[in-house]
């Protein structure tokens, strides 16, 4: 029996990916081959416990596709040792923490508003519950602020760092923070949701060599279905032998039940993907767009985090051209026009996240879809068009007030004849690329 209502929105959410420019830099567009498995009857097992090891009967396709895309993975990211089974970023996250700590030790990460991720000790993550959170922060260049890392290792003495973030338009100096982190005793994680297809692909450095672990997502920049994978490096190994252990025992029976079979199957195909030389051409692409979109930016007197882009993504701070907490009005016009991007913090964020001053923006979808120079120069330029046209609005301070004179934004934007213009404009370059 087909769900009308279901398949109407499926249909709608399809036109809506087709006719805008994706511009947030954690999402992607994943291949038919990829997506082809999460319909497929694995869907239909279930299969607690690992390859060989397996809680239910009926195993052995299974068995061959979980081994598969460790195999795989192993080869691509050249580490001894991968879980594929984490439900996705998060979960990946949190096993480390149960794997290499007890409640209540100390952790350090990224501080949120910095451009850390929630699962690195954020306040209101489970994370900073059970365990002691001490954040770093970046410094007025938008670059992790190494004097203040060592300064809080050496008086905290955690147990585990991590490095990585979701808003970092930086290369990742691996090396730096595996000093510290050794000096200290800590483990060494490398979150590397983010860029992982940069690194897959060769555009952005590996941290295996310095980090005993790894995790990552799979839908990022990698391109595949949601989902997580954690790694341990030999490093890691050398450190604690037991680590690959533990970290299986913390995804399986520690946080997770049975895996999602369809989706280690996709991960398989995303890493057979990632390893064609074809990806290693879109990972430099992707690089190439980021810093050309950047480039276009600052010509045109938007406020950049940072040098720009080192990777995949930049950082717009509107706080001096636009005043603080603006992001949400960037966010809700450019997605008026058709470009899809999300506010979000800044370094040394006056707002909050829920109205931050900055918004992000990222390559990965749109270089997918073959866009190349000409068109991220095409959306650079209504970028700055748009954040012309929202000049005049300000955040009320009273929060009370916010939500109604958002809509009432939102509204007049939509009758905006310049906005209604710049749509059609979008739509028409974005309907030259299929997506896949
Ligand atoms: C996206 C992301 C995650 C979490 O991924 P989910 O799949 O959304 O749970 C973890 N860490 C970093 C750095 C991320 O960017």
């Amino acid at each position: 029996m087909k769900d009308k209502k279901i398949y109407d929105l499926i249909r709608k959410e399809t036109k809506r990916q087709r006719e805008g420019i994706e511009l947030i830099p954690s999402e992607n567009y994943a291949s038919i081959h990829v997506r082809n498995p999460l319909s497929s009857p694995f869907v239909n097992k279930y299969s607690e416990g690992y390859p060989n090891a397996r809680y239910y009967g009926g195993n052995e396709f299974v068995d061959d596709v979980e081994i598969i895309a460790q195999e795989r993975a192993k080869k691509l990211f050249k580490v001894p040792f991968v879980n594929v089974q984490p439900y996705s970023g998060s979960p990946a996250n949190f096993a480390v923490y149960l794997a290499t700590c007890n409640p209540g030790d100390t952790i350090m990460g990224l501080n949120l508003p910095d451009g850390g991720h929630l699962t690195h000790g954020w306040k209101v993550s489970a994370t900073a519950l059970f365990y002691k959170s001490i954040p770093y922060h970046v410094d007025k260049t938008g670059h992790i602020d190494f004097d203040e890392v060592w300064k809080l290792a050496k008086k905290h003495k955690p147990k585990l760092m991590w490095t990585g973030a979701t808003a970092y338009v930086h290369i990742y100096d691996f090396k730096r923070f595996a000093e510290i982190a050794d000096a200290v005793g800590a483990y060494f994680a490398a979150d590397i949701a983010h860029v992982a297809g940069l690194i897959a692909g060769g555009a952005h450095p590996s941290p295996v060599p310095h980090a005993h672990i790894v995790t990552t997502t799979t839908h990022k920049t990698l391109r595949g279905p949601r989902g997580g994978m954690i790694m341990v490096t030999n490093k890691g190994l050398k450190k604690d032998p037991d680590l690959s252990k533990k970290i299986n025992k913390a995804i399986f029976p520690g946080l997770q039940g049975g895996p999602h079979d369809h989706q280690t199957a996709s991960i398989a195909v995303t890493l057979y993907e990632a390893a064609q030389p074809s990806f290693k051409i879109y990972s430099k692409k992707i690089v190439e767009n980021s810093k050309y979109l950047a480039s276009i930016l600052k010509k045109n007197g938007v406020d950049l985090v940072g040098v720009g882009s080192e990777n995949h993504m930049m950082l717009v701070d509107l706080t001096k051209t636009h005043g603080i907490g603006t992001g949400v009005f960037a966010e809700k016009a450019l997605d008026l026009v058709g470009l899809t991007v999300n506010k979000n913090t800044i370094p040394g964020e006056q707002s909050s996240p829920f109205y931050p001053s900055g918004i992000r923006l990222g390559t990965p979808a749109a270089t997918t879809r073959g866009m190349g120079k000409t068109e991220m120069k095409i959306a650079g330029e209504t970028i700055v068009e748009v954040l012309q046209i929202i000049l005049p609005y300000q955040l009320p301070k009273e929060q009370k007030e916010r939500g109604l004179y958002i809509k009432n934004f939102v509204k007049s934007m939509e009758k905006d004849p310049q906005i209604k213009t710049l749509r059609r404009q979008i739509k028409k370059v974005a309907m030259r690329f299929p997506i896949p």
